[in-house]
């Protein structure tokens, strides 16, 4: 602890010497490959970042440090979507407090992580994420289980990480703060630094700009702002080595890409073609936090192009990149393009999302070849469905890791189909108060539109929604045998369409 003071005072004193007003030193178009010693202070009056666009709860965390003398900017990014007139998902503060003293400034404050230690400070469900200034590369917060540290808080949930790991928090300035494995890839990262060591371990240089809440000035020290205004995605120094280091680096440009209409820099397109196998080693636990980012916040349709178009759907899901590539004409793909457009207009309209809905859409070509090795007469038996998707959820682990509560739900969404299609009688409406009913009534919907379940029959469950439930019997009675077994007569052909093998005229 005595430690931990002497170097908050270090960072005290050298937090009026920090502010410098110096041109860019880097072009747009030359490579950021080395630390540029200081930063190009944008003022006030030159960039369009207004504090009413910041998050109340962030000023509030920001101006608390810098009435306690410390520094406190925005970063990431906010600072990145406020300059394009995008409304930030989250705001993130950097400061030169360690994370102990964070604590002691507010209240309402939880340390969490161990390889590297974040203060969390939470206002009702809005949390602002403050990070002390770190040194070097290091990978994403996503990498780092949510440990809770806190002493007075006791014990946080059980970690499994190999020993070499846990590192004294205490003791991170020593020379091993930073250890790389054979591939370059970072496996440990704790030296606390100043701003001007914090910029160089950021992705990319739109991700670089800092807020000073002092003077409401940005800082840049990598040519961010232009990369910004022009739209560009560059990386802070030599791409291949910054993808060695962190492979989901890689997905996070093919998310910013598809998220913020931004142009990869060549050579960051190239490094990616050259790297991308290597996100085959990353975390399955962290590639499902990265899908779900890809996915579900309103730009999953481009996510998905972004992800193709750069080879990286087949290292990220190669059995759903498989699947799309062996059945070009299948209508898995409009499925899967059309579930993911129709899941991206519910999060503009601020509805829910669920990733069990996501991943039955992403395994949908998966579960059907699962199905398809199997006799047409067994298509619809619910043993074979539920098989097949344990069969796809088994080979999507590889590489994500989807928890349990999620492919149950998948199973559920999936043994669901042929019940909606061929329902029986009044027992059918037992159905609507399935948990798992309206996810499983949206599939089916999405697969009449696309002529591979009965119209009819998404139609019939639409209407009986909307019916009063007093009339719903009367509903149920009047389902005629025909209704039925047009349903079923026509369910080996819609199977095989599904499974897109050879889409029926
Ligand atoms: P968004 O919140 O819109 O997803 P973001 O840029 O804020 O985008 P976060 O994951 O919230 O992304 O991370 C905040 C900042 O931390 C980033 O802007 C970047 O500077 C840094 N960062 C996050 N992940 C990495 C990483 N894997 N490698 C290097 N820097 C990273
Ligand atoms: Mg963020």
């Amino acid at each position: 602890m005595r430690q931990l003071g002497r170097r908050a005072r270090y960072y005290r004193k050298l937090a009026p010497y920090n502010k410098r007003n110096v041109p860019a030193l880097t072009s747009p178009a030359a490579p950021v490959d080395f630390p540029a010693p200081l930063a190009r202070v944008v003022p006030r009056d030159q960039h369009t970042v207004s504090r009413s666009q910041v998050s109340p709860n962030a000023l509030r965390v920001l101006y608390r440090l810098k009435d306690a003398g410390y520094q406190g900017f925005l970063v990431g990014g906010c600072v990145r979507d406020l300059l394009i007139g995008l409304t930030p998902k989250d705001f993130d503060v950097a400061t030169n407090a360690l994370p102990e003293e964070v604590k002691r400034l507010f209240r309402n404050c939880r340390l969490i992580g161990r390889r590297f230690r974040l203060a969390h400070v939470f206002f009702g469900s809005e949390i602002i994420e403050v990070a002390t200034f770190r040194a070097a590369s290091a990978p994403a917060q996503a990498d780092e289980p949510l440990a809770d540290l806190d002493p007075e808080e006791g014990e946080g949930p059980e970690i499994s990480e190999p020993d070499e790991f846990d590192a004294d928090v205490a003791d991170t300035q020593g020379e091993d703060a930073h250890v790389l494995d054979e591939h370059g890839r970072i496996l440990r990262d704790n030296a606390y630094g100043s701003i001007d060591d914090d910029v160089w371990r950021r992705d990319f240089t739109a991700n670089a700009l800092y807020y000073n809440i002092a003077d409401f000035s940005i800082w840049d020290y990598v040519g961010g702002l232009e990369d910004v205004l022009a739209r560009r995605l560059r990386v802070i120094g030599d791409p291949e080595t910054r993808f060695r280091e962190d492979p989901v680096r890689m997905l996070r440009a093919a998310r910013f890409a598809a998220k913020l209409d931004f142009t990869l820099d060549p050579p960051v397109e190239a490094a990616i073609r050259a790297c991308s196998g290597l996100l085959a080693s990353a975390p399955p636990a962290r590639l499902f936090d990265e899908t779900l980012k890809l996915f579900l916040a309103g730009h999953g349709a481009k996510s998905l192009a972004s992800l193709r178009r750069l080879g990286l759907l087949e290292v990220l899901l190669p059995t759903v990149a498989g699947y799309l590539a062996r059945h070009p004409d299948s209508l898995v793909e409009p499925l899967l393009v059309r579930g993911l457009e129709s899941t991206d207009a519910r999060v503009r309209e601020g509805k829910s999302v669920t990733p069990t809905y996501l991943f039955a859409l992403l395994l949908y070509g998966p579960i059907a070849q699962a199905i398809e090795t199997l006799p047409p007469n067994r298509w619809h038996e619910a043993g074979a469905i539920l098989d097949a998707c344990d069969i796809a959820v088994r080979d999507l682990s590889a590489r994500v890791a989807l928890p349990r509560r999620f492919s149950l739900g998948v199973r559920e969404m999936f043994a669901l189909q042929p019940r909606l299609e061929q329902p029986r009688g009044r027992r059918a409406l037992r159905l609507l108060e399935h948990p798992r009913f309206r996810a499983a009534y949206d599939l089916l919907r999405l697969r009449a539109d696309l002529g591979l379940a009965s119209p009819e029959m998404a139609a019939w469950w639409t209407q009986l929604q909307a019916t009063a439930p007093e009339e719903r019997g009367g509903m149920a009675d009047g389902l005629s045998g025909g209704a039925r077994s047009a349903g079923a007569s026509r369910g080996p052909r819609r199977r095989r369409r599904r499974g897109g093998a050879k889409p029926a005229a």
